[in-house]
């Protein structure tokens, strides 16, 4: 398969509007994690080059700031439809280089648009407000502003939205924007810095610098020209860059990592708990941070979930990204394999049973066979640790009091899902939930209409809605006296 414009194939950094290597010269590979191949190479970028990154984004700021929300909003609109336009060959970039399969892909791009368009229409509407004055020869002004340089880490399991959910906000708000995608995952960042230079994003606005992370991530948090850090990824590495933040108290976002419960009470429509059941659980194979990671069903119904849940998750189609009808593809490496392997073996040393899967799967490499296990209790490693793979578990409650103690026995507190038919209970359920999104009667959530973002060590702000642009927002309070 072969992109149709083969442009979007970047394999060089793009800063202050230039295609660009590292000042090394050195590059690292880009690998199809469905086969081993390389795919591309890109620059292994160190300090120095994050340091001038860092740089062009300050002075292009200078300029940036002072456009109208209109004049950025249609530059944003335009970048909106060209990620439209090559959403085929974004899909096969990033099947090649994450593993989705390409309708799920297909869909990630179509998601990753939707910021952008969500965002050139939002920009428009950072009012600020005036308040009633304090004193009759003066009035109260608040305006709210662009926080200044911005900087991103983002991850691999969703390469594209993770990127426009941070950029569009920064950018629609006024804000510069240099980011460090997941070294798993850069050509799909490359292929939108391109349409971004397509759709007319002036040089120094929007940066992505590829390499080592460490060093990337050291200047980025440290540099006290960044005055913001927005960050997608695991718990650990988050509380690590905010700690690094602190030296130059740096506003974060942090989007980190989930241990979503989802409940099925007896009262719930079987089937439907079913079907959201698997598009929560499978989706991405397992990888993503709000993918259910225990399911806690009630006793009365807990048999025939088991069940019904076992069948459909042993039909999966399981294969290439590339192939038509695979909903299953590869995991994005062999540590991920290995943490599912774990987890598996743990709770079958300590009880549970395997209702299907439950090993590496005969296509060899980085695939898991999807698997149900039951009979799970509170001591296995999977009851706290995300799995981030093709692994269901199912555990038993009594009643609803139980079922909430369980849900909320985390540290993590992300997304969570519950069914029921139950008016009273779907209240009581959703208010009890210490949860930052909540899906009722539904498995799949995400918009760019709503907020998305956790509580506890999930993290901190919100991406996506009316809240996703404040992250990107400072308010100045002006008192006009003498009138
Ligand atoms: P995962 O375990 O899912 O790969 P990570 O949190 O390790 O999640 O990765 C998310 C992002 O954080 C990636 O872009 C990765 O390169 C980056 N990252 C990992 N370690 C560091 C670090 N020490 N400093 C800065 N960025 C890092």
């Amino acid at each position: 398969m072969k992109l149709k414009d083969s442009r979007l194939l970047r394999q060089q950094a793009y800063v202050d509007g230039h295609w660009i290597g590292a000042k090394s010269g050195e590059t690292f590979a880009v690998l199809n994690p469905a086969t081993g191949e390389e795919i591309a190479q890109v620059p292994l970028m160190v300090e120095a080059d994050a340091e001038a990154a860092v740089i062009a984004a300050e002075i292009a700021f200078k300029q940036w700031r002072k456009t109208t929300a209109k004049e950025r909003s249609a530059i944003l609109r335009r970048w909106y439809e060209l990620v439209l336009e090559n959403a085929d060959d974004l899909a096969l970039l990033m099947t090649l280089e994450q593993g989705k399969p390409l309708a799920e892909a297909k869909g990630e791009v179509v998601y990753a648009a939707s910021f952008i368009e969500w965002f050139a229409e939002e920009g428009k509407r950072a009012y600020g407000e005036m308040v009633p004055t304090h004193k009759a020869d003066a009035r109260i002004l608040v305006s709210r502003e662009p926080v200044g340089v911005v900087a991103a880490i983002t991850p691999w399991n969703f390469p594209a939205a993770m990127i426009t959910r941070k950029a569009a906000p920064a950018l629609a708000a006024g804000c510069t924007f240099v980011c460090k995608p997941a070294e798993d995952t850069p050509l799909s960042a490359l292929a939108l810095a391109e349409l971004a230079e397509r759709a007319g994003v002036p040089a120094g606005v929007f940066n992505i610098i590829t390499g080592n992370p460490k060093a990337l991530g050291a200047v980025l948090t440290g540099s006290d020209k960044v005055r913001k850090l927005s960050f997608t990824g695991s718990t650990g590495i988050g509380k690590l860059l905010m700690a690094q933040c602190a030296a130059t108290v740096k506003r974060v976002s942090l989007e980190l990592g989930g241990n979503a419960p989802f409940i099925v009470f007896d009262d719930a429509d079987l089937e439907r708990a079913l079907d959201g059941a698997m598009a929560s659980k499978f989706r991405n194979t397992g990888q993503t941070c709000v993918c259910t990671n225990r399911f806690l069903v009630q006793d009365g119904i807990y048999d025939r979930f088991v069940e019904g849940l076992a069948q459909r998750t042993a039909q999966l189609k399981v294969g290439s990204g590339l192939d038509a009808d695979v909903q299953q593809g590869p995991l994005i490496n062999q540590a991920a394999v290995d943490k599912i392997q774990a987890h598996v073996d743990d709770a079958v040393a300590k009880g549970a049973s395997i209702v299907c899967g439950g090993k590496p799967h005969v296509l060899g490499r980085t695939w898991f066979e999807p698997t149900v296990l039951r009979d799970m209790t509170a001591d296995m490693c999977v009851a706290r640790d995300e799995t981030f793979g093709p692994l269901a578990p199912v555990f038993r409650f009594r009643d609803e009091a139980d079922a909430i103690e369980m849900a909320n026995a985390t540290d993590s507190g992300l997304a969570a899902y519950f069914y029921s038919r139950d008016l009273g209970r779907c209240w009581r359920v959703s208010e009890a939930l210490e949860y930052g999104m909540v899906g009722i009667n539904e498995g799949v959530i995400s918009t760019e209409l709503a907020p998305f973002g956790g509580i506890k060590t999930s993290g901190l702000g919100r991406e996506g809605a009316r809240q996703g642009l404040d992250e990107y927002l400072e308010c100045k309070y002006m008192l006009m006296g003498g009138i």
